[in-house]
Order: C-alpha cells, then sequence, then structure tokens
C-alpha cells in the first residue's frame, strides 16, 4: 500500500489510541488480587502454565480438599519462588483450618475472571449486562457456550438451548438504530456427526436441527451468525451455509452471517466464494472476518497427523492476509456487509482508512469485539461513531473454562495486541506499524525420524481418490489367490473362500490353502536362499525396503480401499493401517544401518574387536488379520532386512492383503527366492512350520492361545534341529482407561468410544474395560452411553461410518453368544446394547456394568465392541483392578491431577500407556508398540532394538601385536 494511505492508517490509529480511557477492567488491574496473579503469570511462563491448567481443572472440584490438592499440585511447586501475596493466599487453600476459607476465595477470584469474558449461565442470568451494553449504544451477537457434542441426545439439548435463546432474545432485549436480536450458532454442537470423510451426510445431519432453528429465527426476526471453529469442519459449514443461503426459505432473508478466519490458507478462496454467493441470491450476508482462535491447536493437529498446517505459520502473514481481506470486503461493500472482529487497533485502523478512503459510512460496516476484551477499545470505537458489536458467550462456569482459558492465553500471548498495548504499553507508533510477512519460512523442526502423513479427509481429492479407488478395486473381486514358493505360484485342492464383512453377498477372494507338503518346500526354498541373502548387502536390503514404502505409497488408496473390503475397516482405520506398513518399511530401513552394521568396539591398543550382526535362518512370519496389511509388513521386512530368508503365514481371512503386500515385495527387487507367500490354515501348517527343524526363528502376531502354543512347540528341541530357535511372540490384551475424578469428560468420553469401538473394538490395544475412579462414575456412564447410543454402525464402505462389521461369521456369532449369555448373568447389568444393524457382521456396541473384576467379562479378551464398566473408591483401586488380569499390554488414564498422573505412569503395568487420549493407534518411532506379562515378549515393534530380534551377534577379536611390535602404537 503507498505510503499515503499508510499515514491515513496510522492517523486513524493515533486516533483510536488517543479516545482511549484505560479504565480498570483490564484483567492485569492490580488493584484485584487476581490482577497481581495476572501480572506474575507474565513473567513466568511456567507459572502461567501451571496457572491456567488449574483454572481448566477447577470447575470440576467440588470439595476443598480436591482444590486444596491441585493447588499444591499446580501452583506451589518447589522452587517456585512466589510473590507473598499470592503464596500466601494459596499455602492458606493448603493448610487444614484455612483451607475452606482460601478454596472459597479462590474459586471466588476465578469465578469473577470468568465473569469478565462470560456474561452469565443463561440469558436471564445476562440481561443486566445486555440492557447496560444497549445503554450505551452497543450492539451484541449471544454465543452458547457448551460440552463437546458427542451424542444426539447433547445435540438435541443444545438445539433446545438455541430455541430457547432466539426465542426468548426478542422479548428481552431493545435494539436500536435498525438493528435486531443476533445469535452466533456454534455449528458443530448441533449434531455429533461432523464426518471430514463425509461432508454430505454431515450436512444433512445438521440440517436437522439447524433448519428448524432458522425457520424459528425467521419467525422472530432474529439475527443468525454462523461460527467457524476448527479447520475439519470449515468445509461442512461453509456448504451447509451457502444451501442454506441459496434456498427458496432463506434466499432472500438479510439476517444471514458466517464468519471468515484470515489465518486459514484458503480464507481468500473462502471470501471469494461467499461473495459469489452473495452477488448469486442478491440479498446481503454478513461476513466478520477475524484472524482465528486456533492457531496453536491447528498447527500441532497437523504436526501430529503428518498434514500441511492449514494456517500461516508466520503470524504477521496472518496480520497481512487480515488486511487484503479487509479490502477485498469492502471493495465489494455493494453486496455485503463487513463485520471486522478483532481488538488490535492496526488492522482495525486499517479497514476504517480503507474504508474512508471509499467513501463508505461507518454505518455499511460494524467492528465486532468480545466480551471483557478491550473495553476501552470498544467505547473508543463507539464515540468515533462506529457500530460496534459484542461477542457475549453466556453459559455455566464449568463448560465455559476452555474459553475462558482461551481468552486468557490470547490476552497473555507475547504476540497479542491486548497486551502488548494495555500490559507493556508498547509505542503507538510501533503497533500502528504495516505488518510485514517473513520473507524467510520459520525452521523447520530437525525430526529424527517423519512418519507418512495420515489421509487429509477435508481435502475433497483425497475423498475422491478414495471413493474411486473403492469403485475401481470392486471390479476385482473375487479375486484368486495362490500360493508362492520358490517364485512359483501355485494351486491347492483345499481353498478358503472369503466373504465380505459389510456384505455377505459380495466374496472377496477365494484363496489356495497350503498344506504341509507345501510348507516342506517353502522351508527348503528358504534354506537354499540362505547364501543368497547373506552375500547381499545391508545397504541393498534397506534400499528394497525403501522401494517397498514407495510402492506402498503410491498404491496406497487401492490397498486401504481393498482392505475396507476385504476386512471392514473403516476409510480412515485403512489408511492408518497402510501409512504404517509405509512406516515400518522406512524406520527398519533408517535403524538397520545404525543398529546391525558391523562395528570396532573397545578402544585398546594391539587388539582389534569387531561385532557383527547376522541373519539366522528361515523366519516364519504367522500374522493376524486385524492390521492386514501393517503387522505383516512390519514383521516381514524387519526379519528380511536382518538377512533372513522369510515364510509369510498369513492369516486366512487377510490373504489378498497379504498377496498385495508379497507381489509389491517382489516389484520393489526384495530377493525373490528368500520371500515365500503361504497362505494356509494356521491349525493345520502353523504347527508344522514352528516345529520344522530348519526354522530359525518364528515371528507371531495373535491371540494368547496360539502364542503359547507356539512357545511350546519352539521350545521341544527335534532331531536335525541346529540352532535354538527363537520366538517372538506378540498376542493379546485386556485393555482398561481408567478416569479420575477431575477428568475433562469431554476428552475421556471421546477417548473411550475411539478406543473401544474404533474398527469394532478388533484391536489387541482396544479398551474394553473402563474404570471409572470415586465420583465420576454417574456423569461418565451418562455420556458413555448417549455417546455409544449415537454411534454410525454401518458398511466399512460408507465414508460415514464409524463402527463397522466384524471380520466374520464365527467372530459374529461368538460375540453374539457372549452378549446374550450377559444379558442372563444376573452379576452384571447391560447398561447398553446398541442398535443391531443386518446386511454384514454388525455386532452391537455393548456396554456392560459389572462389580466384580474377576468376572470373565473382565478377564478375557473378547475382541469385537463389548465393554465392561466398573466402579472403583479410589485411584489405588483402580489402578489394582486395571493391573489385575494376565495381561499388560495398553492401557489409559484420563486426568488433570499432576500427582494422580504420576502415581499412573508409575504403577499401571502396561506396555503402551496412555495419558489423557486414546489407547489405540501407536505409531511406528514415537510410540514403539507390545506389551509384557502375556500380551508379549519382544522387544517393542517400531522402536529402537527390534532389529535385534532376528539377528545373532559375532565377535570378532584379534591380537594385532606382533613380536612387540604393535601398529597403533609403534608407527
Ligand atoms: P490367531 O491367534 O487366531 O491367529 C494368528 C495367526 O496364527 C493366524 O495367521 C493363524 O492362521 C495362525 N495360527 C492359528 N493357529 C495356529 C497354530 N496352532 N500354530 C501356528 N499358527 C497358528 O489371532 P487372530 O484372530 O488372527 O488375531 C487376533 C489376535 O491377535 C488377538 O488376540 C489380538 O489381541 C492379537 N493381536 C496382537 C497384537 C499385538 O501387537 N500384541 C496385534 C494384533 C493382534
Amino acid at each position: 500500500m503507498t505510503n499515503n494511505f499508510q499515514n491515513l492508517v496510522l492517523e486513524e490509529g493515533l486516533a483510536i489510541f488517543n479516545a482511549l480511557n484505560l479504565d480498570n477492567e483490564s484483567i492485569f488491574n492490580k488493584e484485584y488480587w487476581f490482577g497481581i496473579v495476572m501480572d506474575y503469570v507474565m513473567k513466568d511462563p511456567s507459572f502461567k502454565v501451571d496457572m491456567f491448567q488449574f483454572i481448566d481443572v477447577l470447575p470440576v472440584l467440588t470439595t476443598d480438599d480436591q482444590i486444596a490438592k491441585h493447588i499444591k499440585e499446580y501452583l506451589l511447586k518447589k522452587d517456585r519462588d512466589l510473590p507473598a501475596i499470592i503464596s500466601t493466599a494459596l499455602k492458606a487453600a493448603s493448610l487444614t483450618i484455612t483451607k475452606g476459607i482460601a478454596a472459597s476465595t479462590i474459586r471466588k477470584n476465578v469465578t469473577d475472571i470468568a465473569q469478565r469474558f462470560i456474561a452469565g449461565r443463561d440469558i436471564n442470568d445476562a440481561q443486566k449486562k445486555l440492557y447496560e451494553f444497549e445503554k450505551q449504544g452497543f450492539c451484541f451477537t449471544i454465543d452458547l457456550l457448551g460440552e463437546k457434542t458427542l451424542s444426539n441426545a447433547e445435540a438435541d439439548l443444545y438445539m433446545a438451548r438455541y430455541q430457547h435463546l432466539i426465542e426468548t432474545l426478542p422479548q428481552i432485549v431493545n435494539p436500536k438504530n435498525g438493528d435486531v436480536p443476533n445469535v452466533s450458532l456454534k455449528v458443530s454442537a448441533l449434531s455429533c456427526y461432523l464426518v471430514t470423510e463425509d461432508p454430505l451426510t454431515s450436512i444433512v445431519e445438521l440440517k436437522k436441527r439447524i433448519l428448524p432453528l432458522l425457520r424459528i429465527a425467521k419467525a422472530n426476526n432474529v439475527f443468525i451468525n454462523f461460527d467457524v471453529e476448527s479447520y475439519a469442519s470449515h468445509e461442512i459449514i461453509y456448504k451447509l451455509f451457502s444451501e442454506l443461503a441459496l434456498s427458496e426459505e432463506f434466499r432472500s432473508w438479510p439476517l444471514l452471517g458466517i464468519v471468515v478466519q484470515a489465518y486459514l490458507l484458503q480464507s481468500r478462496q473462502h471470501t471469494n466464494d461467499l461473495i459469489d454467493l452473495c452477488r448469486k441470491r442478491r440479498c446481503p450476508i454478513t461476513i466478520r472476518l477475524v484472524k482465528g482462535a486456533y492457531w496453536d491447536y491447528e498447527l500441532v493437529k497437523a504436526q501430529k497427523l503428518g498434514h500441511h498446517a492449514p494456517v500461516f505459520v508466520d503470524k504477521a502473514r496472518t496480520d497481512c492476509n487480515y488486511e487484503e481481506l479487509s479490502r477485498l470486503l469492502l471493495d465489494n461493500i455493494t453486496f455485503l456487509r463487513p463485520a471486522f472482529g478483532s481488538h488490535n487497533i492496526r488492522s482495525l485502523a486499517h479497514a476504517i482508512a480503507y474504508a474512508n478512503q471509499k467513501n463508505i459510512g461507518h454505518h455499511q460496516y460494524e467492528i465486532q469485539m468480545l466480551y471483557g476484551m478491550a473495553a476501552a477499545e470498544r467505547k473508543a470505537l463507539l464515540m468515533r461513531g462506529h457500530t460496534v458489536r459484542i461477542y457475549v458467550p453466556i453459559g455455566e462456569m464449568l463448560v465455559g473454562m476452555s474459553y475462558l482459558v482461551r481468552r486468557l492465553l490470547e490476552n497473555t500471548s507475547q504476540m497479542s495486541f491486548v497486551k502488548m498495548s494495555n500490559h507493556d504499553q508498547k509505542d503507538q507508533r510501533d503497533l500502528l506499524k504495516e505488518p510485514v510477512a517473513s520473507e524467510i519460512p520459520p525452521l523447520e523442526k530437525v525430526h529424527e525420524f517423519i512418519n507418512a502423513s495420515l489421509t487429509d479427509f477435508s481435502d475433497k481429492t483425497m475423498r475422491d481418490n478414495f471413493s474411486n479407488a473403492l469403485h475401481r478395486v470392486r471390479k476385482n473381486f473375487p479375486v484368486t489367490v495362490r500360493i508362492n514358493i520358490d517364485k512359483k505360484d501355485i494351486s491347492s485342492k483345499k481353498t478358503y473362500q472369503h466373504l465380505c464383512p459389510s456384505d455377505v453377498s459380495l466374496t472377496i477372494f477365494t484363496t489356495a490353502l497350503a498344506s504341509c507338503d507345501d510348507a516342506e518346500r517353502a522351508i527348503l526354498a528358504s534354506v537354499n536362499a540362505q547364501p543368497a541373502l547373506q552375500q547381499s548387502s545391508l545397504i541393498k536390503r534397506c534400499e528394497h525396503l525403501l522401494n517397498l514404502a514407495a510402492i506402498l505409497e503410491n498404491d496406497r488408496f487401492d490397498i486401504a480401499a481393498t482392505m475396507c473390503f476385504e476386512v471392514g475397516k473403516t476409510w480412515a482405520e485403512a489408511d492408518a493401517d497402510v501409512a504404517e506398513a509405509i512406516d515400518f518399511c522406512r524406520y527398519y530401513a533408517q535403524r538397520a544401518h545404525i543398529e546391525i552394521s558391523p562395528r570396532i568396539i573397545g578402544n585398546i591398543d594391539g587388539e582389534h574387536n569387531v561385532l557383527s550382526f547376522h541373519g539366522r535362518g528361515p523366519t516364519v512370519i504367522i500374522a493376524p488379520w486385524n492390521f492386514p496389511l501393517a503387522i505383516l509388513c512390519g514383521m516381514s521386512v524387519a526379519a528380511y532386512v536382518c538377512g533372513n530368508p522369510i515364510i509369510m503365514k498369513p492369516a486366512e481371512t487377510s490373504t489378498l492383503m497379504a498377496r498385495m503386500l508379497y507381489e509389491r515385495m517382489i516389484k520393489a527387487a526384495f530377493i525373490s527366492e528368500a520371500v515365500q507367500f503361504l497362505p494356509g490354515s494356521g491349525k493345520e501348517i502353523g504347527p508344522y512350520l514352528v516345529a520344522h527343524p530348519h526354522v530359525a526363528t518364528i515371528c507371531f502376531t495373535g491371540s494368547l492361545e496360539v502364542g503359547h502354543e507356539i512357545m511350546l512347540r519352539a521350545n521341544t528341541v527335534v532331531p536335525e534341529q541346529i540352532q535354538m530357535k527363537r520366538v517372538i511372540c506378540e498376542m493379546g490384551g485386556k485393555n482398561a482407561i481408567i478416569v479420575d475424578e477431575d477428568a475433562d469428560l469431554d476428552e475421556a468420553v471421546m477417548g473411550i468410544i475411539a478406543s473401544a469401538f474404533g474398527y469394532a473394538g478388533q484391536k489387541c490395544s482396544a479398551a474394553s474395560r473402563v474404570i471409572a475412579v470415586g465420583s465420576v462414575k454417574e456423569q461418565l456412564i451418562d455420556r458413555l452411553i448417549m455417546a455409544t447410543i449415537s454411534l454410525r454402525q454401518a458398511s466399512s464402505l460408507a465414508p460415514n461410518t464409524f463402527l463397522g462389521p466384524v471380520i466374520d461369521q464365527k467372530a459374529y456369532d461368538r460375540l453374539m453368544r457372549v452378549i446374550d449369555d450377559l444379558a442372563t448373568d444376573p452379576s452384571v447389568n447391560i447398561i447398553e446394547r446398541g442398535v443391531h444393524v443386518t446386511g454384514g457382521y454388525f455386532v452391537p456396541a455393548t456396554l456392560v456394568f459389572v462389580k466384580d473384576m474377576n468376572h470373565w467379562i473382565m478377564q478375557q479378551e473378547l475382541f469385537g465392541p463389548i465393554v465392561a464398566v466398573y466402579h472403583a473408591a479410589n485411584l489405588a483401586e483402580a489402578c489394582r483392578v486395571a493391573n489385575h488380569t494376565k495381561f499388560g499390554l495398553t492401557g489409559g488414564f484420563f486426568s488433570r491431577s499432576p500427582v494422580n498422573i504420576a502415581y499412573v505412569r508409575e504403577n499401571f503395568s502396561v506396555g503402551n500407556l496412555y495419558i489423557n487420549q486414546k489407547c489405540t493407534g501407536a505409531l511406528v518411532h514415537r510410540q514403539p508398540f507390545g506389551g509384557f506379562k502375556m500380551s508379549g515378549t519382544g522387544i517393542k515393534a517400531g522402536g529402537p532394538h527390534y532389529l535385534l530380534n532376528f539377528v545373532d551377534t559375532k565377535v570378532v577379536s584379534e591380537n594385532t601385536m606382533r613380536q612387540g611390535f604393535t601398529p597403533e602404537v609403534s608407527i
């Protein structure tokens, strides 16, 4: 922009600054105890983290003891040098005599601060403040705070609250100057079915509640603004808005608005689309331009999933974009009504100066600010003749906490304009400078290993790719799968036919089943392949793994789509399975260089010691069906890269996926004579393979029963055996999630549902026990039941399915028998049995309440969507119950008490423990996977040292001193 224009912005900004009358509403006002706390927060970042985490948990703490405990844990840390006034108050809260009074004072202080950002529990409670705003000349919009919507019942409740608000608002407020009552709709609260894989169905579901609300709003002349929250739902919300705004019913209704978030890379596209929409309907809408409130969340989430960040990484770029979009909106003022939502005086001065330059009157746009923020700024803008709308959240303090913490963070962030201007009192001219986006991209973190990205289904191209792949691969069925021994495909008289678990009318494949004679020939071929493998270099074998990773990446949609048909995985689950297989290839290739390259050890003159690693010989890979690609691939490539010929024995029900992997290994230039593909019945050829004298290693993943049998057999030395066998055994779990009294129940319920019912509970890591601690029981069970009833159970081919089928008729019959047995068992209480879907092997999601920790439902692995819920009086009992099984695979704990988290870290005996997150979905490198006790023998898959399972080590020690002449010393 020209210097001239920048001068206009500066003038406008200085004029706003001059009109500021900074009063005592700042949260940093040191006349209040909390003002002093907030001031200290700015000085000590670690105190800030602890303070905000304490505020986050405070509303669920019901007793003085609980408050005292959390104050001690979060705020009174050893070596923390707090100002006397703060430490005296906090210490009082942790002392027996004073804790009652102090706890209630602290609660009151936090409630006071919450009330600065949340106007009331409900509309009646907030009424007085709204009158005040009206009197002062402000407009406002009301937002309803609430829990995350995890069930239909919760969505209904939200809808009822909005309906009440829309109907009541016109009766209690009296907007002037042509304004009307204004409501900001939290769209995501109105359905528990927002699925990025399937925007269309998500929109249909949302409309069920939003359409009636819009009709009521229209009848009552209430303005409705569609709020946009996280990036994951943005496409759904924009599409929904556009459909409704163009519909016959609302096309000419002007009381509609929506948000554009300037921090999104796609925000220009959003703005252009909305301008087109306004042109088409010839009736304006309001576009609220904000910067966006979930910047950190979006960045961290994208990083975790391996997606490109959807937001500008450089914050100044967002400021620049905000200005560009402000101009775009004002350039199109004839079609729309802009609302500039910001507390940044530079951003607002820019929009105002641009509007002035274009002779756009103040009445043609509005400025929006959040309740509790920048009170002086909003008054100054009002005084200068602007329409200022205050965004007023109302709701219970408990559910408003995440909102409050977001606001506190915004107030205290180093980059926050409010903080720089109100707290740091930075130079006004500096604050009003034109934002300059950095030309230098921010430094990327250096990672030891980067996991393959999961497919971003919020991208339409990705959804289309997946959907096209489903259509494409469907044409291949039924596939005929053949055995391959010594590079020759062979058939067999014995076959197995597999039906699609989601649609039993569709046959997926018929496979040849190997006999013991075939097994014998496969072992012989492996023995013969050993020299070729020994001569191959480690570097070459690593290259083969990397080739395979590239091929799997290239074919990922076809492979994942086939998996949806073959084993009933949903889109996202199948996609993650392929990503994990890719990770195994890349990770083991990387680790092989580090871990099994020969190395010199010791540093003594006159002695030369070399440690080297060698393949052990024919390795039988026996895999389960539930991670049909990833587990078979991980075990196979690990053994191969270490120099072992492999015999791949997949599970019967996932033979097609195994064959697809085998073919890609050959394409990736694996030494073909060293890879035998041997589908067959485990019962029939398994024992033969395991007992064979020439087999060196058995790498098994599967059930405890089969694992034990393999162990027994492999430990029996047979004639002709020339080496001790090694068995790597990964087996089942009876995994528990413990929910503490102070847990965030939104997170806990989401975590339990994902862990227990993801892939219909058919993961070794799945949660099959939930242990509620103390007072959390009732609320946890209520929300779990509602969320379970609302699960989408359907074909795994449909994009919006959460709960698909189980693997086959046998599993279905077994699990239905379990549910029937539980129904007639007087010692348990079935608290929820979901609806029964037909057409495939669909087992209803089932919750059972049980009082006896020895009950078989608390002990046996069921491998289906059945969860036992148990109530423990306290955390120690919860851990005792959680540990009271023969398994030790995964576990979860939801809590906001640092001391309790530390206790559970120490006392929960599982291989993979997850705190405040689901207990499934381990990632290669970041969360190496595997259990102990009766869950596993080995070193964790996908982690350091796993490869050592597959090698023998040799040390060659040479004496280099001859007649006293030592090369290292004498030369
Ligand atoms: P399973 O034990 O029935 O079968 C696993 C494999 O063993 C199959 O290939 C099968 O054909 C073969 N097999 C069967 N009988 C055999 C025998 N007598 N000798 C040799 N091989 C034999 O298990 P599954 O139903 O395929 O998979 C589910 C089980 O796997 C669950 O218990 C689950 O917890 C476990 N699992 C564990 C992990 C882990 O990493 N710990 C991962 C996935 C699955």
